[in-house]
This record gives structure tokens, sequence and C-alpha cells, in this order.
């Protein structure tokens, strides 16, 4: 018997809420000013790590088939002799999570599950950490977990740990997207959200990028002038820029392209993407292109990323189209 969307809807909620219990503790354990101040990475990638180990080995564990996992993370370098003392805390936070000893190698295993190369009809895309410059800030981070078939984001999860204490956002084709709490509940069933309803970009808020290096800041003011928007953008890291417009708290999320030749990879907006989609709001890329996910794991044929309520995105694409000049 094979496991049908409603059951992969449970299975992947409990794997996004073990995956935010362990980048929570880790932050709060590990993240301090010190680390910071020396530009210490180890606490991101260990939380990066166990997250990794944890989801795949729910989705593997629950699920009655092999499943074909697009993760960002492999664990190479946690198997040289270099990484051995992270590896070690990589597996102290996933005993810890899943409350019971578990061996080094079956966490090693777990993490290279997620090695697809997304050529399959069916397969799942992880970002462990996404933002992990917000996480090392203590800002806004995401889990976030996809479920795509045949190039369609069926299933679209995001567990932002710092966003109001905690939200899981998750979205289901032709079901709408829903507001659960992260933390400390078991309930698979939450609020149905809705994107804003304004159709006039002068009251929009617009979100982007903290980083500049993932968005060009200069050119978003241009555009947001010419979108007559007056209110300043709202600066976050990773797919919580998402989650916010779902529900509607931002109008519109402008990703323009900095470097000639990048390309989005699919962990870092097919979550995100349903999770507008399905609150009603429109997500292409910066030529008002749909996302294009039957490329592996990279949004092969797109290029940036424009996501709005849906009333104006015509609006704000002709808006971008205009200013924005490619790098
Ligand atoms: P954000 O938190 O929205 O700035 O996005 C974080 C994501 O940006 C990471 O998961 C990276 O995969 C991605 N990223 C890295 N370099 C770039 C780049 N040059 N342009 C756009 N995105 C990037
Ligand atoms: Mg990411």
């Amino acid at each position: 018997m094979t496991d049908n969307i409603a059951t992969y809807r449970e299975v992947a909620i409990a794997a996004v809420r073990e995956a935010s219990v362990i980048c929570r503790a880790v932050q709060q354990q590990l993240v301090s000013s010190q680390s910071m101040a020396k530009k210490d990475k180890s606490p991101v990638t260990i939380a990066d790590y166990a997250s990794q180990a944890v989801v795949c080995a729910k989705l593997t564990e629950m699920l009655s088939t092999d499943q074909a996992i697009v993760g960002e993370e492999d664990a190479a370098s946690l198997r040289t002799a270099e990484g051995a003392g992270l590896c070690k805390m990589v597996v102290e936070q996933v005993q810890a999570v899943r409350n019971e000893p578990v061996d080094e190698q079956t966490v090693l295993q777990w993490i290279d599950m997620g090695a697809a190369a997304g050529d399959t009809e069916r397969y799942w895309t992880l970002d462990p950490i996404d933002g992990t410059k917000g996480f090392l800030r203590k800002e806004q981070y995401a889990v976030a977990l996809a479920l795509i078939e045949n190039g369609v984001v069926v299933l679209g999860l995001l567990g932002c740990p710092n966003l109001e204490g905690g939200q899981l956002l998750v979205a289901q084709q032709g079901k709408g997207t829903e507001l659960l709490p992260l933390f400390d509940s078991d309930s698979t069933q939450g609020v149905l959200q809705s994107v804003s309803q304004i159709t006039r970009t002068a009251e929009a808020r617009f979100c982007e990028s903290v980083e500049s290096g993932h968005s060009d800041q200069d050119q978003s003011v241009a555009i947001a002038k010419r979108l007559a928007i007056t209110q300043p953008p709202v600066r976050m890291d990773s797919q919580a820029k998402y989650a916010t417009l779902a529900q509607g708290q931002s109008q519109i999320y402008l990703r323009l392209p900095t470097r000639v030749g990048y390309r989005e990879k699919i962990w870092d907006h097919a979550a995100g993407m349903l999770v507008v989609q399905e609150a009603g709001g429109t997500v292409t890329d910066i030529v008002g292109k749909p996302l294009d996910f039957t490329h592996g794991r990279q949004l092969e044929e797109n290029q940036g990323l424009i996501a709005t309520n849906g009333p104006i995105h015509d609006q704000v694409v002709e808006a971008v189209e205009a200013i924005f000049t490619a790098p």
C-alpha cells in the first residue's frame, strides 16, 4: 500500500516540528555573542546537519516506500577527521530530540538520504535551515520542506521558530495554507490564511533579503518608487518572507539577481511558493514566468523571484521590467 497525501502531510508536519526543536535548542545553547564575534559558524553547521538528519529519518521511518529527498546538505565533511568533533555534536542533538540513543553511522546515513538529484517523478526538497545568517544573528530563519510531483509542488511547509513564538505554515495543493503552532503541539489542523486584498501598489509593504548579496537592494528602491510605495522595505532572512506574505502582513517579496548566472535553489523556494499560492498569492520569476521545478536541484529556467498578494502582480512585474538591469 502506498501512502496518501494526508499521510504525507502529517509526517511532514512532525518532521518539520522535530527539526525546528533542534534548531531552537542549538540557537539557545550555542549561538553566543562570542561565537558571533569570532564568526564561528559551527552552531549553524550543527543545527543544519541535525535538522536534515531528523527530517530524513522521519520521512523514511513513517512512510511505507523509499523517499527521494533533495536536501541542501550531505555528510561528506562530517566523515572526515576534521569533522569528527562536529559529528559528535550533531549526533548529540539528534539523540536529544529523539530521546533515544542513535549511533553515528545511522545519523550520517540519514543526512546522506538527502542526496537525491530531483530527477524522479516524486521527490521532497528540504532546506534544513534556510537563512543561516539570520539564525546566527538570532533573527529569522526557517525549516523548509516541500513535496514535488511531476514538477508540481503539492505540499509546502515552513517552520519559522522566531516568527511570533514559532509559526508553522502548511500548504497543500488545492486545500489552502494553514497556520499552526510550531512548538508544544501535536495538532495537524490549523487556521486557513489568506493574503492581503490590496489592489493599489502604493499601499504595499515589500520585503527582501537582509543580505544585499542575495537581492539587489539599490534597484528595489527604484522599483518601489515607481510603484509609489512609501513604506520602507521589511528586510528579513529566509522563507519567513513568504510566511508573512501568506498572512497578509506584506504584499510583495522581491528577489533581484546580484550575480551573473546565479540560479535559485529549489529548496529555497518550493515550500514558500506553495504557502503563498495557496493563501491566494502569485509567485513568478522576475519576468513573470512560473517557477519550473523540473530541472533538478536548481531553478535552471528562472531568474530571481517576485511574489505578491496577486492583484498587484502584473504591475510589479511591469515595474521590475522597466527598472531592473540584470548583473
Ligand atoms: P535569504 O535569507 O532570503 O537572503 O536567502 C538565503 C538563501 O540565499 C540561502 O539559502 C542561499 O541558498 C541563497 N543564496 C546564496 N547566494 C545567493 C545569491 N548570490 N543570490 C541569491 N540567493 C543566494
Ligand atoms: Mg536556503
